[in-house]
């Protein structure tokens, strides 16, 4: 399937942040437990900070205590895709923004119910959008 969101380096240079250019374009990782993402509890939406692609939604958010947002599921099976990444010598499955092709993280087969998978993702590759009915909506 091809992406919808093409872009040249330099334009994602000047698009992205230093930290979202490295995660997102370059396959970086964030260190475990520096993204304010890992903890958030909030309801509300995961988008792509690369493209604003809804990847994944609170409900399906859990404490992997692994030190980087995790979720069991993404929003969508649309939303994302896998690939094999053999780096660092042992085989993972790398996850991709299915719109633009960012880096988002790994899905591993240790996560809980019902699905039993780990999407550990990158809090830089992501932008939250809070659903939390508040003083805002008054
Ligand atoms: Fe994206």
């Amino acid at each position: 399937m091809s992406e919808e969101v093409r872009k040249t380096e330099q334009e994602w240079r000047e698009a992205l942040t230093e930290d979202q250019y490295r995660v997102l374009r370059r396959k970086g990782t964030e260190r475990a437990f520096t993204h304010p993402y890992n903890d958030i509890k909030e309801a509300g939406l995961f988008h792509c900070a690369g493209c604003g692609n809804e990847l994944f939604s609170s409900e399906a958010k859990y404490d992997s205590g692994s030190g980087w947002p995790s979720f069991w599921q993404p929003v969508a099976e649309e939303a994302v895709r896998t690939a094999a990444d053999h780096s660092l010598m042992v085989h993972r499955t790398e996850v991709l923004c299915r719109a633009c092709g960012g880096h988002l993280g790994h899905v591993f087969q240790d996560g809980p119910p019902p699905t039993g998978l780990r999407y550990c993702i990158n809090g830089t590759a992501l932008e939250f959008e809070s659903q939390e009915q508040g003083a805002d909506s008054e």
